[in-house]
């Protein structure tokens, strides 16, 4: 199979990195490498930059309905390529063909509450702030935006961000993760046959040395982050000394608390779902499970039964439900915390080291892992394995758990499997997480809310998509007048 050398789009053109060093992109089902990245610089960002700085000015004045007018026409783009994208995200990340589908509908759905402008992006106005003397406010776009991206959700995350950034009138430098740069290349191809302005809309491809461009660069006004806890900080610091506005979403460590009274047959897909979905490495995956109170016994039966009964394998093949994690170097990295779970103490009641899919040798598989009887302090129950793993911590009361959740260094998600209100409005009322499920695994916010967690799962005033995110994109004016 030929290898496919990535490109920059750079001022609505295909062009080479200037750089000569180059990472490899694998399909994680197979083993092997399909495409060739380059690891770009600050000349390429410069390029970019530059087209997004001089494009400015025209795409500003472009009335709102009109950038969004774009945004309908690559909708219907996107869904005519649906499958496609859907492909090629399986192709290079592993998910399941079903839940890169999903993502991709999660990507078209921000385009189409960003069509929303004409009403996000009002002002308001009072008249007679003083006798004779009016005053305005005005949102106006204020120039260059990046957003630099995580590898679990290739074609959604930077959608979170973009058409905002656009359709506010803004233009736009994107960093897919080195790791999967084909989906938003192939996404790309279709924003090229849309045929926005020249240099509206950038993507530059590169790992760290493109990230400090970006971040040192002076016509960059502000920052979308997406990634781990540690990278999520320093890109907040670093747009805090450049004066940039920033968004910067982190890692996570979300707890799924089993009520005694939880529906758990109907609950089980969705459970199941949270924990092995996309190979755990959700920003809002399970990772610890905590049945509460009696009955704790039959649930883990329940629950390890169902894990067993899913399939895992190619994520183009549409009867398996788990795919293989990313890499190679994060298949190690998740075998090493299942041993330090090992070493630990903790009980592994199923062991996905040496997990093996017939006719995939080479594949980065890490086969669904159980632990039970783990403890708070444990290892596995502290940081971000980003892996099928789960957690079980067994507790006694809501309080406990809500204990749990509120001591973990992250706080993106939590959710509560039960038929009781009075637990719900507890959970809702004292879990720190920015994001709540109630008899949901997946606590993902669509589009029209606000994406993101708290403390440390989180840095930045305004999380990614929902109404807020029209603010992130423009700036306010404030107009006082008086005529004499
Ligand atoms: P990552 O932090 O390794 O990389 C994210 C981006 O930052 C990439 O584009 C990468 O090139 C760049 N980067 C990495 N290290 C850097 C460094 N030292 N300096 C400058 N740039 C650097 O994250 P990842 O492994 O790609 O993604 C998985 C992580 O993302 C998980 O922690 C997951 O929880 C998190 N995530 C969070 C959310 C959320 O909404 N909070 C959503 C998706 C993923």
């Amino acid at each position: 199979m030929s290898i496919r050398v990535m490109q920059n789009y750079i001022n609505g053109d295909w062009v080479d990195s200037t750089t000569d060093v180059f990472g490899t992109v694998s399909n994680p089902a197979l083993g092997e490498q399909i495409a060739s990245v380059p690891y770009g610089n600050a000349q390429d960002v410069n390029m970019a930059v530059q087209a997004a700085v001089d494009a400015f000015p025209e795409w500003r004045e472009t009335p709102p309905l009109a950038r969004a007018r774009y945004l309908f026409r690559l909708k219907d783009a996107f869904e005519e390529e649906f499958e496609e994208i859907a492909r090629v995200l399986t192709i290079e990340q592993g998910k399941a063909i079903d839940e890169s589908r999903g993502e991709v509908r999660r990507m078209i759905e921000n385009i189409e509450h960003a069509t929303g402008v004409t009403t996000m992006m009002t002002g308001y106005c009072l008249e007679d702030i003083a006798q004779g003397v009016d005053s305005s406010l005005y949102r106006q776009p204020m120039g260059v935006f990046a957003c630099i991206a995580p590898y679990n959700f290739p074609a959604m995350v930077p959608w979170w961000f973009l058409p905002y950034a656009l359709v506010t009138g803004n233009t736009f430098v994107l960093k897919p993760s080195e790791q999967v740069p084909m989906t938003q290349n192939r996404i790309f191809e279709v924003i090229d046959d849309v045929g926005f302005p020249e240099g509206v809309v950038n993507m530059v491809n590169g790992s760290r040395d493109v990230v400090n461009a970006i971040l040192e660069h002076e016509d960059i006004e502000g920052v979308s982050f997406v990634g781990s806890t540690p990278t999520a900080k320093y890109i907040y610091e670093r747009c805090g000394a450049t004066g940039k506005r920033v968004q910067s979403l982190g890692g996570a460590k979300n707890i799924v608390a089993v009520m005694p009274d939880a529906d758990v047959q109907a609950g089980m897909p969705s459970l199941i779902t949270s924990f092995f979905g996309c190979a755990g490495q959700r920003c809002l995956s399970g990772s610890i499970l905590s049945p509460v109170g009696e009955g704790a016994d039959a649930f883990v039966d329940k629950f390890v039964a169902a894990t067993k009964a899913m399939k895992v394998g190619d994520g183009l093949d549409e009867s398996v439900a788990m795919g293989p994690v990313v890499s190679k170097a994060h298949q190690e990295r998740v075998v090493a915390y299942i041993e330090k779970g090992v070493a630990e103490g903790a009980d592994l009641i199923l062991d996905g080291r040496n997990f093996s899919v017939a006719g995939y040798p080479d594949g980065f598989f890490v086969g669904p892992t159980i632990f039970d009887n783990v403890t708070p302090d444990m290892t596995i129950a502290r940081e971000e394995i980003f892996g099928p793993v789960v957690s079980i911590i067994r507790s006694e009361t809501l309080d406990d758990v809500i204990q749990l959740v509120n001591t973990r260094n992250f706080a993106n998600a939590a959710c509560i499997y039960t038929q009781n209100a009075k637990a719900v409005r507890e959970m809702r009322y004292k879990a720190a997480p920015g994001m709540i499920g109630v008899n949901i695994g997946i606590a993902a916010p669509m589009s029209f809310f606000p994406f993101g967690g708290s403390g440390n799962s989180m840095f930045g005033d305004i999380k990614g998509h929902g109404r807020e995110i029209f603010q992130f994109f423009t700036d306010t004016k404030v107009v006082i007048e008086r005529y004499f």
